[in-house]
């Protein structure tokens, strides 16, 4: 079989939602992938932040293969251990007090929500039910995840969307002062706007929104879904800001490649979703909870969080000297790259791929979000690319 294949099959058999690039992807290893045709590229994508430690990490492999041959699933009616274990590591890894465990980073906020409307109408009563959001965020593709998002693109098609969001700038305390009333129960944000563009929220901005939640009782929910599991640096970012959000939700980077959502609850929200309030069937999987935990295991300690605040460091620093790019953004490994004017970074994109390099974009900007644990050899070689990529273009 050859790309085209691959790509054949697809567009017969499944639905065209997604603009894919021209390439089927066959196997990987690490921050290498080899498509259909036999063609190698390095990885500066990692599955949009999913596969942390890159293509079949080892141990992850490991946990996953052997759980698989134990049992690989019960429904929530029944306990099992790999669930367990990894609610506890995160417990203890972050100082939440409890998890809820589903499938994906639309159904953990979709949680979040509802923790957060119960809290509220049973904390300050029955109209205390809106959450503010930023605007150009992005929370998910469910019809509530979706009104969450601060967007309007994404606020077509699919009428009725749920009530109760309204959305405020980034990083403007005025307009979040004016926003705030006692219908408020929350306020929900990215640290770093992911899909918005690789735009991190100022530290001032964050204060107050920290400040002004524990004034008027607002629970303060942070959408760690991209920014967390040692994406940005340290374990969550919110670290990075000073803050304990309430309550906070993580997929992508959690699964090392494998579908997992989870919501972080701290001591006040932790027993507000009782028995009958909230499920999901898949949700606490043992073989990706397995998983997840090898994926812990190796990302959350010091050492290898430091290794990545210097592998972030070293590509920012490599890419400002490239005369093409005009601007870097967004923490650690999630990088946002602004390209001179000239320049289309969907195009650039498509020529970085035909090159061997798979790489991302957000808004009108190239993005990176390489496997944690890539080596300065492989970023070496995907910043060569990408030089090669844009030079040709003058
Ligand atoms: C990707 C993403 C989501 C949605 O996650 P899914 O797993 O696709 O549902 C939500 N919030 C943020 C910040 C994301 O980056």
């Amino acid at each position: 079989m050859a790309n085209k294949d691959v790509i054949e099959k697809d567009k017969s058999y499944i639905a065209h939602t997604y603009n894919r690039f021209n390439v089927a992807l066959k196997n990987g290893f690490g921050a290498r992938a080899i498509d259909f045709n036999g063609k190698a590229y390095i990885d500066f994508g990692s599955g949009i932040g999913t596969n942390s430690l890159g293509f079949c990490n080892e141990q992850w492999l490991e946990a996953v293969i052997s759980q698989a041959q134990q049992l690989q699933h019960t429904s929530n009616l029944f306990y099992t251990l790999p669930g367990a274990n990894l609610a506890e590591m995160l417990c203890k890894i972050t100082g939440y007090a409890n998890v809820f465990f589903g499938n994906s980073g639309a159904e953990a906020n979709e949680g979040a929500i509802k923790i957060a409307r119960k809290y509220g109408i049973e904390t300050k009563g029955k109209d205390c039910n809106k959450i503010i959001t930023l605007k150009n965020s992005f929370h998910g593709r469910t019809v509530t995840t979706l009104s969450a998002t601060g967007q309007d693109v994404f606020h077509q098609h699919f009428f009725p969307f749920t009530e109760g969001f309204q959305y405020v700038g980034a990083n403007d305390i005025q307009e979040l002062y004016n926003a705030v009333d006692n219908t408020v129960c929350a306020i929900m944000i990215e640290f770093v706007q992911g899909e918005g563009g690789v735009i991190a929220l100022s530290k001032e901005y964050v204060k107050a929104i920290e400040n002004i939640c524990k004034e008027k009782n607002i629970l303060l929910i942070a959408d760690e879904v991209q920014t967390g599991i040692g994406r940005t640096g340290t374990f969550l970012c919110c670290e990075q800001y000073g803050v304990f959000p309430n309550i906070i939700t993580l997929a992508k980077g959690l699964g090392g490649g494998l579908p997992i959502g989870a919501i972080l609850a701290d001591k006040t929200v932790k027993d507000v979703l009782q028995a009958g309030h909230h499920g999901s069937t898949f949700g606490g999987n043992p073989v990706v909870c397995a998983g997840a935990a090898a994926v812990l295991k190796q990302i959350a300690n010091s050492d290898f969080l430091s290794e990545v605040k210097q592998k972030a460091e070293y590509i920012r620093r490599e890419l400002l000297d490239i005369a093409e790019i005009s601007e870097i953004t967004g923490l650690g490994l999630m990088i946002g790259i602004s390209l001179s004017e000239k320049f289309n970074a969907s195009e650039i994109d498509a020529d970085c791929i035909d090159n061997g390099l798979l790489i991302l974009t957000a808004k009108s900007k190239l993005r990176m979000l390489p496997p944690l644990n890539i080596s300065y050899y492989e970023i070496n070689e995907g910043i060569n690319i990408l030089k090669t990529v844009l030079g040709s273009k003058k």
